[in-house]
């Protein structure tokens, strides 16, 4: 039995584990894919306090050896499954003398390979998934000629031509990524404006192979006679635009945003509209013993900071809940 069961390895779940850690707790972290989570895109951080630069991987390998140092414990599979059990005295047996009374209920959190997993409380940081375009033969296409990680794949288009579609930070950061590899780079944006980071915009603006089209939609995908990925069709976003029409292209970045995957967990915490779970800066949900951290939590601000800062938040909620506090 787990005091804590953190479910995601990303920034948010990392950051639980230490501070439940550091609270004198036992701590399993399980992860799906591989831990860092969406951080792990992206080539360079330079907006994270006191680090003036630092790639993705490198502050996720980081966060995970000092997890591990501090007695974290990891699995790598699916949750698919988080049920509440009754245990006398917590779970605690005979070892209960001292331990708090009446935080019976305990959680078995069970995964797609067969894993059960018994814990005290949980901390969902369970993160987003990437958003798709929605367009017919898209999934197929995923790893010949579509691609959502510039980090990961960009060597694959080394000299060649590539579109990248979207207009906030992780969009302009592909686009830096890819200009310093690739021929040309055109990014498709739906708006008049891009919202990422200015500074990012400025670095981008100043690249002599990336060029801009604004204000225009990915309509349909183009294919070559054997299936494969030859370019985009492009349509205004707007009536008052006009239709671009084809652009030809060797591979296509999409980075779009994310979206929750937190439906299997809503019996447990209200999820809002758009599937994040509704809760406040307090991380706690309506189920005692149960928190939520990081991306995957109702916010404005998606940032490392404000993910590590839920991790902590979460955590220490974990902790008071566990202390009968
Ligand atoms: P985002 O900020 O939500 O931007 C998504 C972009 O995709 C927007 O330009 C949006 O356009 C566009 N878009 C959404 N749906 C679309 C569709 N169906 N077709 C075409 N375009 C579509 O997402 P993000 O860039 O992935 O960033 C997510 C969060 O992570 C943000 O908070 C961001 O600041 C943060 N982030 C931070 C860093 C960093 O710290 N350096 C790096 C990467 C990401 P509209 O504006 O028209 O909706």
């Amino acid at each position: 039995m787990y005091d804590i069961i953190v479910v995601g390895g990303g920034p948010a779940g990392m950051t639980a584990a230490l501070y439940g850690l550091r609270g004198g707790k036992s701590v399993l972290v399980i992860e799906k894919d591989s831990f860092g989570g969406q951080i792990t895109h992206s080539p360079r951080v330079e907006n994270y306090p006191a680090l003036a630069s630092v790639s993705g991987n490198e502050y996720a390998e980081k966060l995970m050896d000092q997890i591990l140092a501090q007695g974290a414990e990891i699995e790598i599979d699916r949750v698919t499954g988080i049920e509440p059990f009754q245990a006398p005295d917590g779970g605690y047996g005979s070892e209960a003398a001292g331990k708090v009374k009446g935080r019976n209920t305990c959680w078995l959190v069970s995964t797609e390979e067969g894993g059960a997993f018994e814990g005290r409380s949980v901390i969902l940081a369970t993160g987003v998934k990437h958003r798709m375009l929605g367009l017919p033969g898209e999934e197929d296409l995923i790893g010949e000629g579509i691609s959502f990680c510039a980090v990961c794949d960009a060597d694959f288009y080394a000299g060649q031509n590539v579109c990248v579609v979207g207009g906030g930070d992780a969009a302009l950061q592909e686009a830096i990524l890819l200009s310093e590899k690739c021929g040309e780079v055109t990014v498709i944006h739906r708006r008049p404006y891009f919202t990422g980071e200015q500074k990012l915009q400025d670095i981008l603006f100043s690249r002599p192979n990336v060029q801009f089209i604004m204000g225009a939609k990915i309509d349909s995908l183009l294919l070559r006679e054997d299936g494969g990925f030859r370019g985009v069709h492009l349509a205004a976003a707007s009536e008052e635009g006009q239709d671009p029409g084809d652009l030809l292209c060797d591979g296509l970045f999409v980075a779009i945003g994310h979206i929750p995957e937190n439906k299997p967990f809503k019996e447990l915490a209200d999820l809002d509209q758009a599937g994040y779970f509704a809760s406040g800066e307090n991380c706690r949900t309506r189920t005692p013993g149960l928190f939520v951290a990081g991306d995957c939590r109702q916010k404005k601000v998606r940032q490392l900071t404000t993910a590590v800062a839920d991790g902590a938040v979460a955590a220490l909620a974990a902790c008071d809940y566990l202390n009968g506090i």
